[in-house]
């Protein structure tokens, strides 16, 4: 037993059987499929001994949305025993091809991203293919896929590091460099790089305003998505690539900043823990990588963030997605952005958006997706605001598709502050 499953278990024995996660969990609130987090989650895992057949799989409707942990009054850690559980499913019965192909993000964008990208998006839009995929694959058809993008993150670093060469300033480095000035490395995952450029290049100008030399390190997909179905020796390669390219910048002292609070959960806290893996360089990497906003936050208690914002007269709804309350960091975002004049942000209470990465693209999942995020669905259009404002990448997709009003990171309204 290794070290993380050895504090799962223990952690089973401080289940006072009180049901609070069971009133919190807001997909046993929707469905009579998923028996709620203490029948899953603690109660089940005493029968899950070693060698015995996996006694249910309603595990596998649990979202991993992390509700039950953040209300369980003596903190069982009752989405990690139900993500293990799901893993020794796979394990035994091996992962569906739907899941293998959900798990793999990256391949998905590398195949749809780029001057392919109108062909793709059509494709992807294009109602008789969803059904079909929908029947052979099990990927729901009404599932919100955003547009690739015409063209990645990485070849816009390229092209402007190419530029600011040529116009004798310094490049956005792919590697260590000399410099004297502060720097950080940006990691952007795979929504930024194949589908949301956008959002990468409003965080490096805004680090950049900050002072800041932006490294733009190899990288890989964090993972999360392998992990979250259950596929963990594949996630470990993933999070073992990731520690090898990032180690080098910790070790210099560069701390990672990721716009994703999903990617950024993953480095510091799920692949770790989830996998048990604790070498010297996993720990060093977890402990110096930050959510954009939480990075942030630190420079302004140091008195060191460019606070020169322009006003923003508007107001805006506010998500905050569970991948980023599971970092125990607050809610950075609404501290940074109550710093702009004239910008309202009114904060949802909603539990959860109900995409929970992959789950809501499931077929069979798709509309217990859309009843748990019908609240936050509900808290935006009532809003009355043209745009809604999330953290995380598959919550403002799913927002968008269950509320029709456009998302944005809140780090693009920070940039927008600095113009
Ligand atoms: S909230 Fe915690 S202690 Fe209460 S039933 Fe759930 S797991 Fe057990
Ligand atoms: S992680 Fe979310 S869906 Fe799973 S048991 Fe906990 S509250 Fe319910
Ligand atoms: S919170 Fe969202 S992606 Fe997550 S599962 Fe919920 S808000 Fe998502």
């Amino acid at each position: 037993m290794d070290l993380i499953e050895l504090s799962l278990e223990q952690s089973l024995d401080h289940c006072i059987k009180c049901n609070i996660c069971a009133s919190a969990c807001p997909v046993s609130a929707v469905t009579d499929k998923f028996p709620g987090p203490k029948y899953v989650g603690p109660q089940a895992q005493r029968f899950r001994q070693a060698g015995q057949p996996t006694p249910d799989e309603s595990v596998d409707y649990c979202s991993g949305c992390r509700v039950c942990n953040q209300v369980c009054p003596t903190g069982v850690r009752i989405a990690e025993l139900n993500a293990r559980a799901r893993a020794k499913i796979v394990e035994e019965k091996g992962l569906p091809l739907r899941n293998l192909m959900l798990g793999h993000s990256d391949i998905i964008g590398v195949l749809g991203s780029g001057p392919q990208a109108p062909l793709a998006n059509f494709a992807a839009n294009f109602g008789p293919a969803r059904y079909v995929a929908e029947k052979l694959f099990g990927v729901a058809r009404k599932a919100p896929f955003p547009p690739f993008s015409t063209y990645t993150f990485r070849s816009w670093v390229k092209r402007r590091s190419r530029r600011q060469a040529q116009e004798g300033g310094s490049p956005t480095p792919a590697a260590p460099t000399a410099s004297a000035k502060k720097q950080v490395v940006f990691f952007h995952g795979c929504a930024t790089n194949y589908y949301e450029p956008h959002v990468g290049k409003a965080a490096i100008e805004v680090l950049e305003l900050n002072g800041y030399e932006v490294i733009v390190a190899e990288q890989g997909c964090c993972g999360l998505p392998l992990l979250s179905n259950g596929a963990f020796p594949d996630a470990q390669k993933y999070h073992d690539y990731n520690v090898e390219k990032l180690y080098p910048y910790v070790q210099k002292g560069i701390p990672i900043v990721g716009t994703s609070t999903s990617c950024t959960l993953t480095l510091k806290e799920e692949a770790p823990e989830l996998l048990g893996l604790h070498s010297e360089p996993v720990r060093a990497v977890a402990e110096n990588t930050y959510d954009i906003f939480e990075f942030l936050r630190m420079l302004h208690e140091k008195g060191e963030l460019n606070t020169n914002f322009k006003p923003i007269e508007r107001s805006l709804p506010y998500h905050a997605p569970c991948q980023l309350r599971a970092h125990r960091i607050g809610k950075p975002a609404l501290d940074i952005m109550e710093l702009i004049p004239g910008l309202t942000i009114t904060d949802s209470t909603a539990a959860c958006c109900g995409i929970a990465g992959t789950y809501g693209f499931k077929q069979e999942k798709y509309q217990i997706g859309m009843d748990v995020g019908k609240p936050l669905f509900d808290f935006v259009r009532e809003s009355g605001s043209d745009e809604a404002l999330c953290d995380s990448e598959t919550c403002r997709w799913q927002i968008t598709h269950g509320s029709g009003v456009a998302s944005k990171h809140p780090i693009e309204i920070l940039r927008e502050a600095y113009s």
